[in-house]
């Protein structure tokens, strides 16, 4: 499946555009690549280009970038220095910015040991994202209750989100980076 041609560029241009750093392309014309490049779908978006360690790349001025991250900064603007662009489904080639969220190379390693589910920092968007559900304010909340029956589906109904997302905040098996009572 190669979806580039629907751009209706040949190949030939578009390996042409891939190298046209150098020359200097002007600013939109990486955005409008992506667009050529990215499959959407209501879940996760594929990558009909270059893939690398199953992350999407695109040159971009001569430089090779991450699809992903590329992503970001035409959705959300420019990624601060220090943060990284995390997925939030576990899918490297996914650019749908909903899967998406700022965090550090330390969260990196934490949200790969904990399979998806773990740290999301506030500046995170996406309402779609299952990480994004929660914020520390919601799992320091969640931690204080009482551990009785019911609980759980009790809240999970108040922040809209599944009861087992909450089990498993009070079974510290994701956020385990907040302590209980901490800050
Ligand atoms: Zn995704």
């Amino acid at each position: 499946m190669d979806k580039r041609n629907t751009s209706g560029l040949s190949k030939e241009t578009l390996k042409g555009l891939c190298k046209s750093g150098k020359s200097g392309y002007p600013m939109e014309s990486y955005e409008s690549r992506f667009w050529h490049y990215v499959v959407r779908s209501n879940k996760c978006w594929g990558w009909s280009a270059t893939l690398c360690y199953g992350y999407g790349l695109m040159m971009i001025r001569g430089r090779r970038e991450m699809a992903h991250r590329v992503s970001w900064v035409i959705h959300n603007g420019p990624v601060p220095k220090g943060l990284w662009v995390l997925h939030c489904c576990d899918n490297p080639p996914c650019t749908n910015p909903k899967h998406l969220f700022l965090g550090t190379i330390h969260d990196n390693l934490n949200d790969m040991r904990s399979k998806g589910r773990g740290y999301v920092p506030q500046t995170r968007r996406g309402g779609d994202c299952t990480l994004a559900k929660l914020t520390s304010k919601d799992v320091r909340f969640i931690l204080a209750l009482p551990r009785e029956r019911g609980v759980a589906t009790r809240i999970a109904k108040r922040l809209s989100v599944n009861a087992s997302t909450i089990q498993k905040v009070m079974d510290r098996k994701t956020w385990k980076h907040i302590s209980v009572g901490g800050k």
